[in-house]
């Protein structure tokens, strides 16, 4: 072709075309299911640009049209979207640019080979997918407001080809060539199939061409885009709930908790949202900003609203409001009144559904799963006690810890049941893991007078206690500056002579110089013969926080 300029993929995308293409064999028809998300993402970004520049308006019957081709083993996907740019099909297309989707590459790398379809139910794998069924793929682009189209041709083998194409409007078509045995994918019924199973959700129209009785051909609307959300409760089946939560959150697993709620009153919307049943491969890596989508009248408008704080950023789903305006303005979501209302009744709401959830099982009566909940997002939710003032101390109640008191999972209200009559703090000792925590001689004091140490291991573990100070008039205290408390407990019995220690505190003072503030003696060990505390100063292992982040 004239103008082709042949690129190699990074090193990277041609492994992960690699993976994908071979791994993935029994799930091939998410392809469609990728391709139809990002026509369909494509399309929202262009309304949702038009709204600051009316030059880009979407034309009135945008939509994703399907058309296989039996003759010509072509299936293309076409839509109005933003289109993309020379730099943009080179940048988007052959780059791997998010983490997360380098993660996967690592993640499915070392699964065993068995494992690899339900692994990959866990990630989007986007546009790559189309090489699963396609032994060449070619995307013609054109970006509203040009006129220049670019086309992007790849055999999915190490490089692709940029060349300048034609375009009658803006948008983009991804033809498929597909492979000898992927024929499945050219027959339009089971394409329909595939769009009701993945793409129902969808808002847009998407289109089926089909063969009519007559021999011409026809477009068809295959998607019902019903928003789910609006539809009474009673009309919609587990199952629904299930599928539409694996299309908003690109997730797989069944939904720990499931909420659809309309609110009336000052402000109204629905909301159907969804706390997952696990937790997704790259959590850690994501953003801290709650995705949850916000929709004006059925029209999705952004999925960067932050609808819920950070702490609750796992929740998945939809919000849907009438009380803005459609063509509501970056600027106008940043300040609308209605926006904050709305996040505080949901915020409200979700914490509630979390706060019933975690009361104690009593004997008898169905578990709620509550620990399993906690497994997968405990260290989150706890980063509301360090920066959640209005949430603070009922978090704090609902939060679960392990504990010298045995194998499970404690509440504070359990840990204060338990404590001595003259013990006035809770006591904990955070560490690196709980095997290190168990272990540490830190504890020893505490086990021969048989008071309960709160054992905490998550990174977060390091901050909170210290912000949340005191749970039910009891200070949080941790266990190296609890030195003094052992003595208004019992001790407990000696066993062997008491060491005179005279001489030698005043050796080791000498010998350790400036290095320690002080040598003392004390109640609290009764195996190891030297531990190190810190009083009034940070817990050591923030300590030892601070010295790995360079301050
Ligand atoms: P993701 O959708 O998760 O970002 P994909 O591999 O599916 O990852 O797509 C990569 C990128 O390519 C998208 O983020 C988008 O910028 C671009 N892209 C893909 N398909 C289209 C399309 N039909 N129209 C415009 N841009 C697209
Ligand atoms: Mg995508």
């Amino acid at each position: 072709k004239t103008g082709a300029e042949q690129h190699e993929f990074s090193a990277e995308v041609g492994r992960l075309l690699d993976l994908v293409v071979h791994a993935l064999y029994s799930e091939r028809e998410i392809f469609l299911r990728e391709l139809v998300a990002n026509a369909a993402d494509a399309t929202d970004k262009r309304r949702f640009e038009a709204l600051t520049d009316a030059a880009l308006a979407l034309p009135e019957k945008a939509g994703i049209r399907i058309v296989p081709d039996k003759d010509a083993r072509l299936l293309t996907i076409s839509d109005d979207g933003a289109g993309m740019s020379r730099e943009e099909l080179a940048s988007n297309l052959g780059t791997i640019a998010r983490s997360g989707t380098r993660a996967f590459g690592q993640k499915l790398d070392a699964a065993k080979p068995e494992d690899r379809p339900s692994l990959i139910g866990q990630f989007g794998v986007g546009f790559y997918a189309a090489f699963m069924v396609a032994d060449k793929v070619e995307v013609i682009s054109r970006k509203p407001g040009t006129d220049e189209a670019w086309e992007w041709s790849s055999d999915g083998k190490g490089a692709y080809t940029l060349s300048p194409a034609t375009r009658e409007t803006p948008g983009t078509d991804i033809i498929l060539h597909i492979k000898s045995d992927a024929d499945e994918f050219l027959d339009s019924w089971r394409l329909k199939s595939i769009v009701r199973k993945w793409a129902d959700h969808i808002a847009w129209p998407i289109t089926m061409r089909e063969k009519s009785e007559d021999g011409n051909t026809e477009d068809k609307v295959a998607n019902e885009g019903t928003a789910l959300w609006l539809k009474p409760k009673s009309e919609i089946t587990e199952e629904q709930y299930t599928d539409f939560y694996h299309h908003v959150a690109h997730a797989f697993d069944t939904p720990y908790a499931t909420l659809h709620w309309r609110a009336e009153g000052t402000t109204e919307f629905a909301a159907l949202l969804f706390v997952p049943g696990a937790r997704p491969f790259d959590f850690m890596e994501q953003s801290r900003e709650s995705k949850i989508h916000l929709h004006v009248r059925r029209m999705f408008i952004t999925d960067e609203a932050n609808l819920l704080p950070a702490w609750l950023r796992f929740v998945q789903g939809v919000v849907d409001t009438e009380d803005l305006p459609l063509n509501v303005s970056r600027e106008m979501l940043q300040s609308t009144p209605v926006l904050a209302r709305i996040r505080k009744a949901v915020t409200k709401r979700v914490v509630s559904e979390i706060r019933n959830r975690a009361k104690p099982v009593a004997e008898g009566e169905a578990d709620t799963g509550f620990d399993g909940f906690w497994e997968n997002f405990g260290p989150v939710v706890k980063e509301g006690i360090w920066e959640d003032s209005e949430h603070r101390q009922e978090i704090a109640g609902f939060a679960r810890f392990r504990s010298t008191h045995g194998e499970g999972l404690t509440t504070l209200d359990a840990y204060i049941g338990r404590m001595k009559p003259e013990q006035e703090s809770i006591y904990y000792l955070t560490g690196d893991n709980h095997e290190a925590l168990m272990a540490s001689p830190q504890l020893e004091g505490f086990r021969a007078r048989g008071i309960e140490v709160l054992l905490l291991s998550d990174p977060v573990d390091s901050f909170w206690p210290e912000r949340l100070h005191s749970y039910q008039d009891k200070t949080l205290k941790a266990v190296a500056q609890a030195h003094g408390d052992l003595e208004k407990f019992e001790a407990p019995e000696e066993d062997g002579e008491a060491t005179d220690l005279a001489g030698l505190i005043p050796a080791l003072k000498e010998a350790l110089g400036d290095t320690v503030a002080d040598v003392r003696s004390t109640v609290r060990l009764k195996q190891s013969a030297v531990v190190l505390t810190s009083e009034g100063g940070p817990d050591l292992a923030m300590q030892r926080l601070m010295r790995r982040s360079g301050q």
